[in-house]
């Protein structure tokens, strides 16, 4: 039986999400609901456009000239995970056609209950990098945030750290929300137990999709934040010590 993706839409030149020029395919589907969220239009699963992998393939390869030696393909969302057999099959044969691979992720959907987590380790035998989204440290605020616990996702975090799979830890900065010493400082803590990040990045929050939830007629639920200062993301990229964080030669050098 042919394995079909639900899929949002495609970007053919992405250079935010992972290295180089990508090609990005957004998935179809998430369970979280972020409250800074850009992408409402992505949440609800099982709508989208069904299309194979050789087909999403085949229109990103149109691109490959572009890519140069550090880009390929980044899969985003929605969720990602909540599509493993497409991404299996994706992966897969983009690792043939020497593609590189990324999945930008917020880990919801992780379990180490069976079929997931077969199916996971599968996955990671054909992805070069995670884009890894902590949205929270503390998991009464990340409830607050998302609506869904952050522990299968820091338990995620914990396990890709263990098999050595490199990631860009990523943080959406929201004030009023994430943007407290106290939770930069408890997330940092975290960040340090782990063995494989070869980034860290803070995403200042920003407005641009409220236009989104107003069209599907939602409210907006950070109506008058605004995005963090100047000196705030500043704050939290020392308080993360994201200028440690260097690629993936810098990772090898603490290993040893
Ligand atoms: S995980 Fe991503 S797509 Fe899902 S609600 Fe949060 S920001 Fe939106």
């Amino acid at each position: 039986m042919t394995v079909t993706g639900r899929i949002h839409s495609t970007e053919s030149f992405g250079s935010v999400d992972g290295p180089g020029i990508r090609f990005i395919v957004f998935t179809q589907g998430c369970r979280m609901r972020c409250e800074f969220c850009h992408n409402p239009d992505t949440w609800k699963i099982g709508t989208g456009t069904e299309r194979t992998a050789d087909d999403v393939l085949a229109e990103a390869l149109k691109y490959q000239e572009f890519w140069g030696e550090k880009g390929g393909i980044t899969v985003s969302g929605g969720e990602p995970l909540l599509q493993m057999d497409f991404l299996i099959d994706l992966f897969q044969k983009a690792k043939a056609a020497g593609v590189h691979t990324t999945i930008d992720t917020c880990g919801q959907p992780f379990t180490k209950a069976e079929p997931f987590f077969s199916k996971f380790n599968t996955l990671m035998e054909y992805t070069d990098l995670l884009l890894f989204d902590i949205k929270h440290i503390d998991n009464d605020a990340h409830k607050k945030l998302t609506k869904q616990a952050n522990t299968p996702i820091l338990e995620m975090a914990t396990y890709l750290s263990e098999i050595q799979k490199p990631v860009w830890i990523r943080h959406v900065l929201v004030p009023h929300r994430s943007d407290y010493d106290e939770y930069l400082i408890r997330l940092d803590a975290f960040i340090q137990t782990l063995q494989n990040v070869d980034k860290v990045e803070i995403l200042p929050y920003h407005t641009m999709g409220k236009y989104k939830w107003q069209e599907m007629g939602l409210k907006y639920p950070l109506e008058g934040i605004e995005p963090p200062a100047e000196d705030r993301v500043k704050n939290a990229k020392e308080l993360l010590h994201v200028a440690d964080y260097t690629g993936y030669k810098n990772r090898k050098l603490q290993l040893v």
